[in-house]
C-alpha cells in the first residue's frame, strides 16, 4: 500500500473539495521544501524561523478563515488542513499561525471597530504586523476569571497594570490583545485592549528553559501604567465571553492540526521500522509487537481525522458547540501525544535524539495538551455536559 493510501485509509480525500485540497497541498509542499530541512535546527537553538512569515502570508495562511480586510476567506476545513500541514512541520510554526489568526486577528475582526480592522487586519494578513493574545497570568491559567490585570479609566484613556505570562509571539508582537478587568473588577468587567509595541510601560521578555515548543517564542508581558487610548479598546465585547470565544475558535483548529504531528511520527516510525534490522537481519517492522504499535497509531490517526473533519464541517454549517470542540481537542491531542511517544519507542535509542522528529513532536505536544484549555479542563467541560453537574470548583 502506498504511503498516502495508508495514512488516508478511510479516503477522507474523497470528502474534500478541490479548493480544500489545493489549500492543503500548497502548504504541504511548503512544509516539505522550507520547514522540514531547517526546523530541527531551530528547535535545537530555541529560535523561531521568522524568515518564513512572508511565505505564510503569501499562501493566505494568516487569518485564513476570515473574510475581507486582505484575508483569504477560506472555510474552516481548509483552515484545519493548512494547520495540520504546519503541525506536520512543527507545532511552533502552527502555534504562530493559530495565535496570529484565531487569537489576534479573529477578535479584531469580530469585536473591533471599523478603524481597528483597517488599521491592523491587512497588515497582519500580510505578515507585516505580528499579534499575540494575553490572557494567562502567573497565578491564573485555567481560571482566567481571577485575573489581576486592571485597566483604570482616566479621561478617554485606560491605564493598564499587570502581568501576562506564557504568551506565544509575545516578544515579537506589534500588537498584543490584552484582556483586563476594568474598574468595577468582576469577571463581567473584562475588556480587550490593543496594546501596541513601544507604548510606554509595556515590555516583553522571553521565558527561558523550555523543553517544549522550542521553535516558538513564548514571553512574559508586563504593563506598568500603560496608557491605552479609547480607540484601542475592542468595542464589541464585554466579559469573559470575549477571550473564551477566541479560544474556542483556536481550539477547533488545534484539534484538526495535531493529527499532522501524529502523521509525521507514524510515517517516520513506519519507515524506520522497515529499514532497521534486528535479530537475524529481520526488520523490526516484521515483529508483531511493532506491528501492534503501528496498528494502534494508524487506528488513532483515522479516528482523529474523522473527528477533526466532522467538527470543522459542523463549524462551517454553523452547528458547532463548545462541547464538541472540547471533545475534539481532548481526543485528538491525547492521541497525537500517545502516537508520538510510541513512535519514539520504535526508533529505540535513536528516538531520543533530534536526528529524528518524534521526540520533538512529543515534547511540543506536551504544551498543546496544556494550552487552549488543559486536557483536564476539557474533561470537566464534557463531565458537565454529560451529567449536568459542574465539577470546576
Ligand atoms: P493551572 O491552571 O495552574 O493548572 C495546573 C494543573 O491543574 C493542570 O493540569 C490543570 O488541568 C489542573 N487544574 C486546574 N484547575 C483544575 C480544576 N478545576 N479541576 C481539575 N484540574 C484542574 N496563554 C495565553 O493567554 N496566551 C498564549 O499565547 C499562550 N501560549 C502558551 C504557550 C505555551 C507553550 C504554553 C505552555 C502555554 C501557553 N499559554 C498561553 C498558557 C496556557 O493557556 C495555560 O498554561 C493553561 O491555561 C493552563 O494554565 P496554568 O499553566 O496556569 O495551569
Amino acid at each position: 500500500m502506498a504511503r498516502a493510501d495508508i495514512t488516508d485509509l478511510f479516503r477522507l480525500d474523497d470528502l474534500l473539495s478541490p479548493e480544500e485540497k489545493a489549500a492543503r497541498d500548497t502548504v504541504a509542499a511548503f512544509v516539505d521544501r522550507e520547514v522540514l530541512p531547517i526546523i530541527g535546527g531551530h528547535f535545537r537553538d530555541g529560535t523561531f524561523p521568522l524568515h518564513l512569515i512572508p511565505q505564510l502570508a503569501e499562501m493566505g495562511v494568516l487569518g485564513a478563515s476570515l473574510h475581507g480586510h486582505g484575508c483569504a476567506g477560506m472555510n474552516t476545513v481548509s483552515y484545519g488542513l493548512i494547520l495540520q500541514e504546519l503541525e506536520r512541520g512543527d507545532s511552533g510554526l502552527r502555534s504562530f499561525a493559530s495565535v496570529q489568526g484565531s487569537l489576534c486577528m479573529f477578535p479584531i475582526h469580530a469585536y473591533g471597530s471599523d478603524e481597528q480592522k483597517e488599521r491592523f487586519l491587512p497588515a497582519m494578513a500580510r505578515g507585516q504586523a505580528i499579534g499575540c493574545f494575553g490572557l494567562t497570568e502567573p497565578d491564573f491559567g485555567s481560571n482566567p476569571g481571577g485575573m489581576r490585570t486592571r485597566a483604570r479609566k482616566d479621561g478617554d484613556d485606560y491605564v493598564l497594570n499587570g502581568t501576562k505570562t506564557w504568551i506565544t509571539n509575545g516578544a515579537i508582537a506589534d500588537v498584543a490583545i490584552v484582556w483586563a478587568k476594568t474598574d468595577d473588577g468582576g469577571p463581567e468587567s473584562v475588556r480587550g485592549f490593543l496594546v501596541e509595541k513601544g507604548m510606554p510601560g509595556f515590555s516583553a521578555r522571553d521565558i527561558p528553559g523550555k523543553f517544549s515548543l522550542r521553535a516558538s517564542i513564548t514571553s512574559e508581558l508586563s504593563f506598568q501604567d500603560v496608557r491605552v487610548p479609547a480607540r484601542n479598546v475592542l468595542p464589541g465585547v464585554v466579559g469573559l465571553r470575549g477571550p473564551l470565544s477566541c479560544l474556542n475558535n483556536a481550539r477547533l483548529g488545534i484539534a484538526f492540526a495535531v493529527t499532522g504531528a501524529a502523521i509525521a511520527c507514524f510515517e517516520g516510525a513506519r519507515e524506520y521500522a522497515l529499514s532497521r534490522a534486528s535479530f537475524h537481519g529481520k526488520p523490526v517492522a516484521g515483529y508483531q509487537l511493532t506491528q501492534e504499535k503501528l496498528a494502534d497509531m494508524l487506528q488513532d490517526i483515522v479516528k482523529a481525522q474523522l473527528v477533526g473533519l466532522r467538527v470543522a464541517r459542523l463549524k462551517d454549517e454553523g452547528k458547532v458547540t463548545p462541547v464538541m470542540v472540547s471533545l475534539a481537542k481532548r481526543n485528538n491531542v491525547k492521541s497525537a501525544l500517545e502516537i508520538a511517544r510510541v513512535a519514539r519507542s520504535i526508533y529505540g535509542a535513536n528516538g531520543i535524539t533530534d536526528a529524528y522528529p518524534p521526540v520533538r513532536h512529543m515534547l511540543n505536544l506536551e504544551s498543546v495538551f496544556t494550552y487552549e484549555g488543559t486536557h483536564e479542563v476539557h474533561t470537566l467541560v464534557l463531565g458537565k455536559a454529560i451529567t449536568g453537574l459542574d465539577a470546576f470548583d
